[in-house]
């Protein structure tokens, strides 16, 4: 039997981390099991603040029944690079075995299930729920927070191209996702988006500008090109500065690309009286989770502490076929992401 629970959220903030606590806490009641949320990812439990409250807090379900539906996360969230190390993290033991707690929710995303692996190795039994709006565990069809995400997108990109058509003018969108496409790939695809660009396949600048010019050729005179933030680390090599300085535009000298500077490139390869550039941003991971992520978050939260009282640990939850399922730490972690490389070439060759 669990003396008590933790659970803390880690990494970025995604949308569905409430609902996820909301649903552990209400497991947690149910099973009679009490609950403690750790504040600030792992930073809480190295117990850095001076008031406790601010480390370590008891969740009564009554504070957290309001919750779910809300954006961002109610435990706080933040790095806490000390963590990586051993002796760190002897303080996180000691500071569970002082506050009885007998296992641990980690919500997060890799990084944060690499320090879960590290603490299951010192006896503490954890379990994950993945936390990240990127998608880009390989071991699971969704993260919570994806989904929400591309719907912020999905309504940015139709709004951006209702004034683009207005004015028969491409338009550039940068979303999130870091190292991973799956955002960028799945708002193109959900926006009817002419070209989409992701970290994941190689690219030119000059491969793009074809694109966007059989496009023109084709009387599409609005097209949406749909980047991932990460994709200039596969962009091949450009000369930013020669080109736009050859064609009357100032630029600083190694100003890297990015997605105002590609609209501009664009503007002047393709002959375009404009091309204009929008970078979604922030209000991605902002947003209150659509019903895939809350219903996702729901039966996450649960399992996991199903999980806990039933003695399974060092285990993450995930969706595989669409259904929640769960596998160890160790072998989620060494799962490849696999890319839709078909479907980016489908939205690609239309
Ligand atoms: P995410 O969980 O979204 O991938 P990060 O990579 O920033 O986000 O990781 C979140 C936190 O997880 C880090 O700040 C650190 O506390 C912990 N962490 C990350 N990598 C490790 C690791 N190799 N060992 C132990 N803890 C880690």
């Amino acid at each position: 039997m669990m003396r008590k629970i933790g659970v803390l959220t880690s990494g970025g903030d995604s949308p569905g981390m409430n609902a996820a606590v909301n649903s552990v806490a209400r497991s947690a009641a149910i099973y009679g099991i009490p609950l403690i949320g750790i504040k600030r990812g792992y930073n809480g439990l190295l117990r850095k603040s001076t008031n406790i409250k601010d480390d370590l807090q008891e969740l009564h379900l009554e504070t957290v029944l309001d919750i779910a539906d809300e954006a961002g996360t109610y435990l706080r969230t933040a790095r806490c690079l000390e963590f990586k190390e051993q002796a760190y993290r002897e303080v996180a033991v000691r500071t569970l075995r002082a506050m009885e707690i007998d296992g641990l929710v980690v919500i997060g995303g890799d990084g944060s299930f690499n320090g879960a692996r590290c603490l299951c190795e010192m006896g503490v039994p954890c379990i994950g729920i993945p936390g990240t709006i990127d998608n880009d565990l390989g071991y699971s069809e969704m993260s919570l927070g994806f989904d929400t995400a591309v719907n912020v997108c999905v309504d940015c990109v139709r709004k951006i191209r209702a004034t683009s058509r207005s004015h028969d003018r491409p338009h550039v969108v940068e979303v999130m996702g870091r190292h991973c496409g799956d955002i960028a790939l799945t708002t193109a695809v959900s926006t009817g988006s002419e070209i989409v660009v992701v970290p994941e396949v190689h690219w030119s600048v000059e491969e793009i500008a074809d694109k966007l010019n059989r496009q023109l050729a084709k009387g599409n005179t609005r097209a949406t090109i749909v980047l991932a933030e990460g994709c200039f680390e596969s962009m091949e090599p450009f000369d930013l500065y020669g080109f736009l300085t050859s064609h009357g535009k100032p630029c600083y000298e190694n100003e890297p690309m990015s997605a105002v500077r590609l609209a501009s490139v664009l503007k002047r390869m393709c002959g375009m009286v404009e091309v204009r550039a929008t970078v979604i941003g922030y209000i991605q991971r902002g947003a209150e989770p659509t019903a895939r992520d809350s219903a996702f978050a729901f039966e996450a939260g649960n399992l996991a502490v199903r999980l806990l009282r039933d003695g399974i640990s060092n285990q993450v939850i995930g969706m595989q076929k669409g259904r929640v399922m769960y596998m160890p730490i160790e072998k989620a972690l060494s799962c490849e992401k696999n890319f839709n490389r078909d479907l980016f070439n489908l939205v690609n060759s239309l």
